[in-house]
């Protein structure tokens, strides 16, 4: 290779961000390059071996819709399988899975060394460089510096280094400079990335010991089980077949808590040493123990790291607290008395970047041709990094080929709410999914994130020929299943005859309108041919069924937002002089791109808002 190679796009990172980044700009047809640290490490689970969860599981079909890696590679390194919220609507419903990390790992690296237009590249980038134009008010990035003195061009660049940026490690009084254990920290780029226009600042997030597995009593634990039919996390995998093991429940009790809470002073989180600010949601004990002091005992799922590892994730006990304080908390738990601490828990600090200086392609505002994604922009969780990672991947290919930007919205995707929310309001804390952030939760479901996004991946054109025939063949089923489920109807008085009871009222009801309240096992004596649907056709339109009474209104609402959202405020706006100076300073803060983004931040007034409209005119 030359010192000067050119490439269409560039990823630094290889991350869930920069993996999904790197494979969305090959498919698309970009030649690509991935520049990570280490190439072994692409794939690595950092925290916790799992994918999915509650709106994280939403984010992880969405991935896939759009033809990424996370749900094909989970599928194959899934060793527990669970639909979180099984008993609630389906829209709240979430998958997860725990992963052997290994076997992701390596799934990972295969599904990249066969992307076509993608090479990798071991090395560590060190410095960007910018050319200033006088066409354009900010520079672009032109080529990036690597440690051993390469430089490589392109026209677009990635940039995912997730919690390396300047990364410190703490335990207890201990402070160590590291991406994450046993990986050095990217400080050159973190000093550069400082000395440019960005808003940046220091986030924080932790991980629990890991315990050796032949040192825990099980006996003594709670066991949970997969689920007997799991649920692929890909429309692609076809149904999972591979032996699921059990992962076992523990509980802190008194004793453990006042352990923790006479070590705070100790803990490198109560000491005042890390300022970055950490994931509300997922708290460190030391946390749960200050914040939740009525809480007696709180939950701690062991979860195995694979199947031949021989590592226990303790899922619920992060930490930063000095070594030998670990030990004696997790002795203190019914099943540890006599666990092996095989790695001590810490708390890792980083650089990010402010996302409000971000396109809703992703691309800085800042830097042209510099697209950020993952942990840089303040998000925690491998599912908001790939999500993030798959579309300014994508962009940054399109950017390459001088075509629009993709851009999802709210009502689209979890995907298009979680790059609104990171765009339009920051990320003062962590920023992690839930399904609560979105508005549109009843059309935003896990199970029809291909209905919503695969017609418009296919558009965008980053989609395999295997996905694109797939789906074809699934949209034609599920047309041809709509439309029987719509013809066939039934009286009162037909329904009684088959078992059905309804409101006598004489009116024909639909075997579609009758899903809302029946299964389609309820339905198979009078109406037989509903019992050649699939698995899954089934559940779509069982699901579909279940919420059509709200779908006018919630389109209604859709159409409102959309209205809202094209509304384009523009950035030379001068504020009308009605407006308060809380009111301007909270414009000139936030810079909202659009109306509807002004009236979502915090302390607008609907008469401010009359006020903006009337001068944008
Ligand atoms: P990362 O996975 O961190 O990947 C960054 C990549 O960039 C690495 O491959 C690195 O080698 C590369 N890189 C960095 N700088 C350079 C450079 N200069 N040149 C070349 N390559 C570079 N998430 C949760 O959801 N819950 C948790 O509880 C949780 N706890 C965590 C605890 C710890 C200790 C850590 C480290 C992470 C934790 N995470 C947690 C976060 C989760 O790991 C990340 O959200 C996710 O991995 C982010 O993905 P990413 O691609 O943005 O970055």
């Amino acid at each position: 290779m030359t010192s000067t190679e050119s490439f269409d796009v560039i990823v630094i990172g290889g991350g869930h961000a920069g993996s999904e980044a790197a494979a969305a700009s090959s498919r698309y047809g970009a030649r690509t390059a991935l520049v990570t640290m280490a190439r072994s490490a692409i794939g690595v689970m950092s925290c916790n071996p799992s994918i999915g969860g509650i709106g994280k599981g939403h984010l992880a079909r969405e991935v896939d819709a759009l033809d990424g890696l996370m749900g094909r590679v989970i599928d194959r390194a899934g060793i527990h399988f669970r639909l979180l919220n099984a008993s609630k609507g389906p829209a709240v419903r979430g998958p997860r899975a725990q992963a052997d990390r290994e076997i992701y790992r390596c799934v990972m690296q295969e599904f990249l060394d066969a992307e076509p237009n993608l090479v990798i590249l071991e090395g560590e980038v060190t410095a960007l460089k910018l050319h200033s134009s006088p066409l354009s008010a900010s520079p672009f990035l032109e080529s990036i510096v690597l440690a051993d003195g390469r430089t490589l061009r392109a026209q677009s660049f990635v940039l995912t280094t997730g919690t390396f940026l300047g990364g410190k490690i703490f335990r207890g009084r201990q402070c160590m400079e590291g991406g994450r254990e046993g990986d050095r920290p990217s400080t050159r780029l973190a000093a550069q990335i400082r000395s440019l226009n960005f808003r940046c600042g220091r986030l924080k997030t932790g991980t629990p010991p890991r315990l050796a597995r032949a040192s825990i009593e099980y006996r003594v634990l709670e066991e949970q089980h997969g689920d007997d039919n799991p649920s692929p996390f890909s429309s692609l995998s076809g149904p999972l077949t591979q032996t699921q093991i059990p992962c076992h429940v523990a509980w802190t009790n008194e004793n453990t808590h006042a352990i923790i809470g006479a070590a705070l002073a100790e803990s490198a989180i109560h000491r005042g040493m890390i300022v970055g600010v950490g994931p509300r949601y997922c708290p460190s004990i030391e946390d749960k123990i200050s914040r939740f002091a009525d809480r007696s005992a709180h939950r701690v799922f062991l979860e195995p790291e694979g199947y031949d590892s021989e590592w226990v994730y303790p899922n619920g006990i992060s930490n930063a607290l000095p070594e030998k304080v670990q030990n004696s908390m997790v002795a203190s738990i019914e099943g540890l008395e006599k666990a092996k601490i095989v790695r001590y828990g810490y708390a890792v600090e980083y650089d990010y970047l402010d996302p409000r200086d971000l396109k809703p392609s992703l691309e800085s505002q800042i830097i042209g041709g510099l697209f950020l994604a993952g942990q840089i922009n303040g998000t925690t969780g491998y599912e908001e990094a790939a999500a993030q990672g798959l579309m300014a991947g994508l962009n940054a290919a399109r950017r390459a080929a001088e075509a629009e930007p993709a851009l999802i919205d709210r009502a689209d995707a979890y995907i298009g709410v979680m790059i609104d929310d990171l765009i339009g309001r920051g990320a003062p804390e962590p920023y992690r999914m839930f399904t609560s952030r979105a508005e549109y939760r009843l059309r935003l479901r896990a199970d029809n994130a291909d209905q919503r996004l695969t017609d418009k991946a296919i558009e965008w054109g980053c989609v395999r020929q295997e996905r694109s025939q797939a789906w074809r063949n699934k949209k034609q089923k599920l047309a041809q299943a709509y439309a029987r489920a719509q013809a066939l109807e039934a009286s009162p008085t037909r329904l009684r005859q088959h078992g059905i009871e309804i409101k006598a009222d004489g009116k024909k009801r639909s075997a579609f309108e009758l899903l809302a309240q029946f299964p389609v096992e309820r339905l198979t004596g009078l109406w037989p041919q509903l019992g050649e649907w699939s698995p899954e056709i089934r559940q779509h339109l069982e699901n579909d069924a279940l919420y059509q009474a709200y779908m006018p209104r919630l389109q209604r609402d859709i159409d409102q937002f959309r209205k809202e959202e094209n509304c384009q405020l523009p950035r030379d706006l001068a504020l009308p002089d009605s407006l308060s100076h809380e009111i301007r300073d909270l414009i000139r803060t936030h810079q909202p791109r659009t109306l509807r983004q002004a009236a979502s931040l915090p302390g607008m007034t609907p008469a401010a808002l009359i006020d903006i409209m009337r001068a944008i005119g």
